[in-house]
């Protein structure tokens, strides 16, 4: 049989999915910057009272999230859009915004959807390498953008790389940026960050730049990956009723409305958890430091390690990530996230990170 598939099909890049999820409990999942932490019981009991209505279709408006994020946030409903992850925003953010002739710039490594907008709408990719400090390059992005420029890309702390670029670089960047060109600040780690301050001080921009949009995720700190759930705080309506045009009405199920509903009013355990991560991420950077090996200066919940330079570091890539795998440990190559020569590590629970530096270390 030949199916005959869309052009684009055969442009979308295939996401570099993690693997060792059907391994068992004894593996330390370190590859895809999730929460070490489970979620607060009072979200299970949130998630068990909704699937009692699975019968009815979702609120199509998810009132109740869209108030808590309104009023956490300060940020009018109309302008707020809700996803299946966040990922299923920057997916109809492409669908809405680019089609060929349309440009699309973001710094490269960076989070590895980003390439599937470009791919999936037949719009013109500009990848901007990261400075020799695994940062954004505020300025080359800027010098990027032109009529042609529908949508920038910032992931903030970037992911893979795990650097962050403080918030006046990022209004020195929305000053230079026309107001057709839509800006995406990816802040699925704002809640580790230092450099943004407080997850209050991005959402301030959006008073001053209407073609902004504040990008979250419920799958990082708030420990909901396995759920879904993200969203968008915007500039202006125009956005979110865009993203929301070419999406399925029911885009987020009962069960990720209600816990995210329940995550939002646990602030105390998301305070809890950013501070067992910072400490437990310094311990690994010392770990890491006195085995001579070099670690991008991270602002989020991993690290971003650098093999040692010279020709082999791919090579010794390849059998670190090896050779942590046989160990149990499961960490992501640096050459299948565009930073050949690097691994990305997740901070994980203690037990986890011992394992991690035990192994790195009999690997050295
Ligand atoms: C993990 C991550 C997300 C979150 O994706 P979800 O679809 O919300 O799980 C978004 N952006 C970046 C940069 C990420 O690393």
């Amino acid at each position: 049989m030949a199916l005959e598939f869309a052009q684009r099909v055969h442009r979308i890049p295939v996401y570099p999915l993690a693997s060792g999820y059907d391994l068992g409990d004894e593996v330390a999942l370190l590859a895809s910057n999730e929460s070490a932490f489970a979620p607060v019981p009072e979200v299970f009991e949130a998630v068990e009272k909704a699937v009692l209505r699975a019968h009815r279709y979702p609120d199509p408006a998810y009132a109740p999230l869209r108030r808590a994020l309104s009023d956490r946030y300060g940020v009018a409903p109309e302008r707020i859009a809700l996803g299946n992850g966040s990922c299923d925003i920057l997916l109809a953010a492409a669908e809405a915004l680019l089609e060929p002739g349309a440009e699309v710039v973001y710094a490269w490594p960076a989070f590895s959807i980003y390439p599937h907008l470009a791919a999936s709408s037949g719009a013109r990719a500009i990848e901007v390498p990261l400075d020799a400090d695994d940062r954004h390059d505020l300025d080359a992005i800027a010098r990027e953008i032109t009529v042609a420029t529908r949508l920038v890309l910032v992931c903030n702390p970037n992911n893979p790389t795990s650097t962050s670029r403080g918030l006046d670089e990022i209004v020195a960047l929305l000053d230079r940026c026309p107001p057709h060109a839509c800006v995406i600040l990816d802040e699925a780690y704002a809640e580790f960050s230092l450099a943004l301050g407080d997850t209050y001080a991005s959402v301030e921009l959006l008073r001053r730049w209407p073609n902004l949009v504040v990008l979250r995720s419920f799958s990082k700190v708030y420990g909901l990956a396995g759920l879904r759930a993200g969203y968008a705080l915007c500039g202006s309506p125009e956005f979110r009723q865009a993203v929301d045009q070419v999406r399925q009405p029911f885009h987020l199920n009962v069960a990720a409305q209600a816990a995210a509903t329940e995550a939002l009013r646990h602030q105390d355990a998301v305070e809890q958890r950013v501070t067992h991560t910072l400490a437990a991420r310094l311990e690994l950077e010392q770990a890491i430091a006195e085995l001579s090996l070099r670690a991008a200066p991270s602002d989020a919940n991993f690290l971003w390690v650098h093999m040692p330079d010279g020709e082999e570091a791919a090579e010794r890539e390849r059998a670190l990530v090896a050779g942590l795998a046989q160990r149990r440990v499961l960490v992501r190559a640096g050459a299948s996230l565009g930073g050949p020569g690097a691994v990305r590590v997740t901070v994980g629970t203690p037990e986890e990170n011992r394992r991690f530096i035990a192994a790195l270390r009999e690997l050295l």
